[in-house]
């Protein structure tokens, strides 16, 4: 190694699921919206004006957070909006994160959240989910550093209840607690209406998932007016500009189609319900997702081999090479044709194989 390359901060990145450029695949392996976005959306980057373009946007990007505001009845003073949630996750553990203490978070989960750990020199412990991947809430009663999770969890899928939040939020009142809702609209009980109630309480999403906008990059993390202030005050030591003019306009127009965003949503809620029973005929067990995927393991046949066969048949899932989680497989809910195609190659593959 050459001597300057001994102050290089070194970091082992995050490894994102692949964007392969084929084409005729069937793609579950990253969790986007099997629709596309809300037609306003579109007619919103139609009339993008070139004015606007040459001018610098609104560092507060206040159309975006006054319409995530005005969706859940709160003040936009509370709403802090980023390039998509992990933007938004970089900025909390770079302000929130900044203890001796370890920051905690469970050991399946997110695969980012340790990245940025190492990255800003974040001590931090992972903490084992239950043998049925579920959060113990009393590991989390500990003197910490903060705390983070995933709610319901990722690559899980398996939601926490309210009370179980409350409690970990009661036992942890001197550190900021985030919780991730990246998933949150294919489940329901969202955590948003908490921040009123707890000052150190910072609810994540994104409109990546559930409003179609992952190649857009939006994200929003919703606190305390405080939590919101030292939020901004980093962003606006690092970039004031995040938010660029288009995706303001985009995610404004997402927001604002309520009927559009029901309608789309349930759709993909009523695939994940059947398709969990189709995936149980085929010999799989299923955890009791309530995200857009699925996380499953076959009785018989070892995940590895179906990912590679999978791959080989054009249909990209997720696979993660990891302790605890490398006999299971992630897979997105795709419209039900995708679906129909992804339960017959399985059928006869997993038949070939018996054979
Ligand atoms: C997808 C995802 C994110 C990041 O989504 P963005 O596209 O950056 O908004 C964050 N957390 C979890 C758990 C996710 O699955």
């Amino acid at each position: 190694m050459a001597s300057w390359e001994d102050n290089v901060r070194k970091v082992v990145p995050y490894t994102p699921g692949e964007q392969p450029k084929i084409a005729n695949i069937i793609k579950l392996n990253t969790n986007e919206n099997p629709y596309p976005p809300s037609p306003a959306v579109l007619k919103a980057l139609r009339e993008t004006d070139g004015d606007y373009l040459r001018r610098y946007p609104d560092p507060k990007s206040q159309d975006l957070t006054e319409a995530f505001a005005r969706l859940h009845g709160i003040s936009s003073s509370r709403v802090f909006a980023g390039v998509g949630s992990d933007d938004v996750l970089a900025m909390c553990f770079l302000t929130f994160f900044n203890s001796e203490k370890p920051v905690l978070f469970p050991d399946i989960t997110y695969s980012f959240y340790d990245v940025w750990a190492d990255l800003f020199r974040i001590p931090y412990r992972t903490v084992p989910l239950d043998e049925n991947f579920g959060i113990v809430k009393e590991d989390y009663y500990g003197e910490n550093g903060g705390v983070i999770f995933p709610n319901p969890n990722a690559p899980t899928g398996i939601p926490m209840k309210q009370s179980d939040v409350t409690d970990i939020l009661d036992r942890n009142k001197d550190v900021v607690v985030i919780v991730d809702e990246a998933y949150v609209d294919f489940c329901g009980e969202s955590m948003l209406g908490l921040t009123g109630e707890y000052e150190n309480l910072l609810v994540v999403q994104t409109l990546s998932k559930s409003r179609a906008l992952a190649g857009m990059r939006i994200g929003f993390a919703v606190g305390s007016e405080k939590l919101i202030r030292y939020l901004n005050d980093v962003k606006y030591s690092f970039n004031s500009y995040t938010m660029n003019y288009t995706a303001i306009k985009a995610g404004e127009a997402a927001l604002e189609d309520r009927g559009y965003f029901e309608y789309t949503r349930e759709k993909i809620i009523a695939t994940r319900e059947r398709s969990k029973k189709e995936m149980e005929k085929l010999g799989f067990i299923v955890t009791d997702s309530r995200s857009n995927f699925l996380f499953v393991r076959h009785k018989e046949a070892a995940a590895r081999d179906l990912f590679r066969a999978l791959r080989e048949a054009g249909i990209i899932v997720r696979y993660f090479d990891k302790p605890r989680i490398d006999n299971y497989l992630r897979i997105t809910v795709g419209t039900d044709e995708q679906m129909d195609t992804l339960f017959a190659f399985l059928e006869s593959w997993l038949k070939k194989e018996k054979a």
